[in-house]
């Protein structure tokens, strides 16, 4: 099944204010048509866009899309929306199963909205997303109530509006025109048109306070930003007795080899928050050829890795490592490691995890030539 989306962003949306059409006026350092270009171009189930544009707007097109190598065929609106929606319709390749026709000013459409519409589609010609309306409405006669107005089955219609191309291309060649939305234009045609859920932060920006509340949705979805980062590490044993592993010093009849304290535990913990942040690595931050970190003890690297965290406007969820080595024996030291990873990263006990395994003397770690860790953590943005 083949899906084309239909912008339609011919209208001058003079209502918004400002000094040119609010699809093309920006909403948090993006054009609003932008934006909606982009939620559409990244549904996994769309593979073609049809943008429609006023025909002396092209200028600002490019302007607004510079930079996001989005494929758009443009087509140049008509006089009206049903005009432009046929315009629309005509560019659309041949083949092509169903169209979704979106408001350029609806920038927020969710993945699952796009789905909900196009599911629906497989059972009848049409459908739409809607959300029940829910306050008392009442008609009004020069400022004065004049009678409730009963809301039962009552809805408020959003976009994109899904059909069957050839149904809706015939619909729209029968309508005499002055459609509010292709949903009429469908149902003229007795076209069967599902109402799906619609979603209440997919509003279309109208007025100049749709700007602001767009921008809440936007700032809010940043916020839900989660991060993922692995970190892994290497250090061979040496003469000594006893290794430090997770800030914790363990007895043992070998040190473990390395510029610093080689804490392979810690190290790949902090390898971890590095990578979540694409921050790069603890070798960068700290070069083993500076002198200055010789013996350093390891919680200078975790600690620094815990402050770029922070001030990239992220908290730490978790963090699990695994220790892989035959001797010591982790179990019994375990509980103080997670206490002490746990106070260095400023978290939980209960989100740090530390925990070992043996790799069946197999490899370097079975013959005791070394220990290996492995470590994930969990970002999220505060
Ligand atoms: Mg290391």
């Amino acid at each position: 099944m083949t899906v084309t989306a239909i912008i339609v962003a011919a209208g001058r949306g003079t209502r918004a204010g400002g000094d040119r059409p609010k699809q093309y006026q920006p909403l948090m350092g993006r054009a609003v048509l932008a934006r909606t270009i982009a939620a559409l171009a990244g549904h996994p189930r769309i593979g073609a866009l049809v943008a429609v544009l006023h025909p002396q707007d092209d200028a600002m097109f490019a302007e607004a899309m510079a930079g996001l190598s989005i494929p758009v065929t443009v087509v140049p609106g008509g006089a009206t929306r049903d005009a432009s929606v046929q315009a629309g319709l005509a560019a659309v390749a041949d083949g092509t199963d169903r169209v979704l026709i979106h408001d350029g000013a609806r920038p927020l459409v969710s993945v699952a909205l796009i789905d909900r519409v196009i599911d629906a589609l497989a059972d009848t010609p049409g459908a739409a997303p809607a959300l029940p309306v829910t306050d008392a409405l009442w008609r009004g006669a020069g400022g004065r109530v004049a009678a409730p107005h009963p809301r039962d089955g009552l809805y408020r219609a959003q976009t994109p509006q899904g059909f069957r191309l050839e149904a809706i291309r015939a619909a729209h060649a029968a309508h005499p025109g002055g459609a509010a939305d292709d949903v009429e234009v469908a149902l003229a045609a007795g076209l069967d048109v599902a109402i799906v859920e619609g979603d209440e932060d997919n509003l279309k920006i109208t007025h100049p306070g749709d700007f602001a509340r767009a921008a809440r949705v936007l700032r809010e979805r940043e916020e839900m930003d989660i991060r993922t980062g692995n970190g892994f590490d290497v250090h061979a044993f040496c003469e000594g007795d006893g290794v430090i592993l997770c800030g914790v010093k363990v007895p043992h009849d070998k040190a473990l080899k390395g510029h610093s304290d080689a804490d392979v535990g810690m190290h790949a913990v902090t390898d971890a928050l590095y990578g979540a942040l694409a921050d790069g690595d603890i070798g960068q931050h700290f070069p083993p050829s500076d002198p200055q970190w010789k013996g350093a003890a390891s919680d200078i690297f975790l600690k620094h890795a815990v402050g770029r965290v922070a001030a990239r406007g992220y908290r730490i969820a978790n963090a699990d490592v695994t220790l892989i080595c035959e001797r010591p024996k982790i179990g019994p030291v375990a509980a103080a490691m997670r206490a002490e990873m746990a106070a260095l990263m400023g978290i939980e006990i209960d989100r740090m995890s530390v925990k070992a395994t043996t790799s069946e003397q197999l490899g370097f770690t079975g013959r005791e030539e070394g220990i290996a860790a492995l470590a994930t953590v969990t970002l999220i943005r505060t």
